[in-house]
């Protein structure tokens, strides 16, 4: 190599070399010493190794001379481990070669050691087959791709759960820290399956010795919530003991996601049917209604059947409100969206509609500086209107009913699982939030109620269509609509409207 310095290497103090030779001279392994890089002493195993008959074939010689070119810089790197850092540097797998020329792979480790008062670096080797090296090499892989792995690994012992290894991967998947928990077991740490889940998971693998994929609850250390994880498990034995390989992935998120995905799907479908049924059924009224009003214009005024007409001609009028509901569910109205200034519309219509929510019903408002939202006013006060019924019924002995309105930057973060369908589209939004301390909902209620039809109240009373009717306006509003609510515990109705954007805004005039 060119860079390599020619001149002579420097002899190490020979006092302090003739008591190391009298030490590692005779050795059945190679022992080396090498200062600077190059060859100060080699044992009588080392030069037999070699194939070298006298001392002028090595001494001062480069090691990296006798590795094959591509190992030079792993054997710089340890040198330079050595020599520099003065820490021991193992070397799992390297190459020699022979001074005949031909290559034998070898086990090494090497090691500062000062001779004399020469620091240099004492070099071990030992010859290994190419299976042994292929085997280190293999070892080395498996322990890399186990550390570097996304999904969690952790070998545990069966008998107690003791935990024998495990990735970094799987501490970040149970929340454990890596550099305490080997030698404790899953209980200890507080990482559990639901006790059902795991009974099930080990009888499998004791009938079958191992397990794919199935979707398992669990349970991060030191409690908190339940989450799913994709498990596969393996059973083997480690020191003659029955243990389990198990190689698990978090997959709350993606169950989140899909089971938002299949509810937005439903209401679509059912959005679709209710749509389609409504536009004909209102066709039917229509004609319903005008002939009845021909017959009525007939018939002389005094005549008794008017009033049976009339009742006719108010019934078709409810069937066509119930009519217009679902088309606003299935989001086939047309809406006049515009910019509308949020605060004002819930002002008036909510003051006007609290008269007919009848006596005992108290008011609370909180009405924020937010901008206008783009929005169509009617639809607007037919939301207000269907959450403040709502929560009337759910305070039958009265209560206090608060609105509040703030502006809020929505982000994919910002809504739980329960927000209605799946996307979320990041901006500037005015939420509006209708609370009430009446009966609240159970969750299996909660996970209904923008279903068309459905309801909880009594024949006659409900017609399922209020929060169906919500939950299309806002839907077809570009908004997002969820429910905070616990059975005895009242109900938060949240309902985010898109801000206008300012040139769609009434602006000051800024001439002068
Ligand atoms: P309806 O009021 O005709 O039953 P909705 O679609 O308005 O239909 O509501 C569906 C169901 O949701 C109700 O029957 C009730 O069980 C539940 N619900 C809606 N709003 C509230 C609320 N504020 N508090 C408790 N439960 C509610
Ligand atoms: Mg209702």
């Amino acid at each position: 190599m060119s860079e390599h310095d020619r001149s002579p290497l420097e002899p190490l103090p020979p006092d302090s070399l003739a008591s190391y030779d009298a030490v590692f001279g005779e050795l059945p392994v190679m022992v080396a010493l090498i200062r600077d890089g190059r060859f100060a002493y080699l044992n009588r195993a080392g030069q037999r190794g070699m194939g070298a008959t006298s001392s002028d074939q090595w001494l001062g010689h480069y090691l990296e001379s006798f590795s094959p070119d591509e190992d030079v810089p792993l054997i710089r790197s340890r040198l330079s481990t050595v020599q520099e850092a003065h820490a021991i540097a193992p070397l799992r797998h390297g190459r020699l070669r022979r001074l005949d020329g031909t290559l034998f792979d070898v086990e090494a480790m090497m090691v500062p050691v000062v001779i004399g008062d020469v620091g240099v670096a004492q070099c071990i080797a030992r010859e290994v087959t190419p299976r042994q090296r292929a085997l280190a090499q293999a070892d080395e892989q498996f322990a890399t791709a186990f550390r570097a792995s996304p999904d969690g690994i952790v070998i545990v012992r069966a008998r107690d759960l003791t935990i024998l290894e495990a990735n970094p991967a799987w501490c970040a998947l149970t929340g454990c820290d890596l550099a305490t928990i080997e030698g404790r077991t899953l209980g200890d740490l507080g990482v559990a399956l639901k006790p059902d889940e795991q009974q099930e998971l080990l009888t499998r693998i004791e009938r079958d010795g191992r397990v794919r994929d199935v979707a398992l609850q669990y349970r991060r250390e030191g409690g908190g919530e339940w989450r799913w994880a994709l498990v596969s498990v393996e059973s083997l034995v480690v020191d003659g003991e029955r243990s389990v390989l198990a190689i698990a992935r978090d997959v709350t998120e993606d169950r989140m996601l899909q089971a938002r995905l299949r509810q937005s799907q439903k209401m679509d479908a059912v959005g679709q049917l209710a749509g389609g049924i409504a536009h004909d059924f209102n066709n039917l009224l229509t004609v319903i209604r005008a002939n009845t009003e021909l017959v009525i214009g007939d018939l002389p005024s005094a005549e008794p059947v008017q009033d049976d007409l009339n009742s006719i001609i108010e019934a078709v009028d409810r069937a066509a409100a119930l009519t217009r509901q679902l088309l606003a569910f299935s989001r086939t109205q047309s809406l006049d969206t515009r910019p509308v200034d949020l605060n004002d519309t819930l002002r008036t219509a909510g003051h006007m509609m609290v008269r007919i929510l009848g006596p005992g019903i108290a008011f609370e408002w909180r009405l924020g500086d937010v901008p206008f939202v783009l929005a169509d006013r009617g639809q607007v006060e037919q939301i207000l209107m269907n959450l403040l019924v709502n929560a009337r019924d759910a305070m039958p002995d009265g209560g206090l009913i608060e609105l509040e309105t703030a502006a809020e930057s929505v982000t994919a973060e910002t809504f739980s699982e329960q927000v209605t369908g799946i996307s979320v589209e990041p901006g500037d939004y005015v939420r509006w939030t209708v609370i009430d301390h009446g009966h609240g909902m159970s969750p299996e209620t909660r996970a209904h109620v923008f279903e068309p039809f459905f309801t909880t109240k009594e024949q006659g009373r409900g017609t399922g269509l209020g929060l169906a009717t919500v939950y299309g306006i806002v839907k077809q509003s570009q908004g997002y609509i969820w429910i905070d609510s616990t059975a005895g515990s009242g109900t938060s109705v949240h309902v985010y409207l898109p801000v206008a954007p300012p040139a769609r805004c009434a602006a000051p005039d800024q001439s002068r």
